[in-house]
């Protein structure tokens, strides 16, 4: 399985211990494996969402200034997958 390193705790993972968060339409953040450009990837926890939720970090990540509420939204994700 591929490695990636985590957003939040820099840590290289495989990708089944990780979620991919990838900016879509209209600048909304969303988590998909499938979906083509730029994504980020974060460990399957709460603490690395959170660190990933600094100001700024997936912003530079995604090289993307369009992004508007980065901790709610990815505070929603992971409210939807369990954690
Ligand atoms: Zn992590």
């Amino acid at each position: 399985m591929p490695k990636r390193t985590c957003l939040g705790c820099r840590t290289k993972r495989p990708t089944g211990e990780m979620v991919r968060i990838c900016l879509v339409e209209g600048g909304r953040l969303a988590a998909s494996a499938s979906s083509n450009g730029r994504g980020v990837w974060i460990c399957r926890n709460k603490a690395c969402f959170e660190a990933a939720m600094v100001r700024g970090k997936v912003e530079r990540a995604l090289k993307s200034k369009l992004l508007t509420d980065v901790q709610k939204q990815l505070s929603s994700i992971s409210e939807v997958l369990g954690f």
